[in-house]
């Protein structure tokens, strides 16, 4: 299976920014976990991301967050860190 930017979702401690690029929307969050996993999270109505995905497409794949996400920092255990 063909996967795009593996290295990318297999990072953990990261800050990232969502942007949508049919509107203005952006949201930033962080994960302690795996990329990956955090992107699940946001393929359920719940997430706020995920949300606003389905309002516009009607679906949302993790492919699909990932083309529109930005890592903004990568941060290594346990340091604190400010946005
Ligand atoms: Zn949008």
């Amino acid at each position: 299976m063909h996967e795009i930017k593996p290295t990318v979702v297999n990072k953990q401690h990261v800050i990232y920014e969502y942007e949508c690029d049919l509107c203005d929307v952006s949201y930033i969050g962080y994960t302690l976990r795996h990329l990956h996993q955090r992107l699940a999270d946001h393929t359920k109505q719940s997430s706020s991301i995920g949300k606003h995905f389905i309002c516009v497409t009607s679906c949302v794949t993790m492919h699909m967050l990932l083309w529109n996400m930005l890592i903004l920092s990568e941060f290594s255990d346990s340091v604190s860190f400010c946005i």
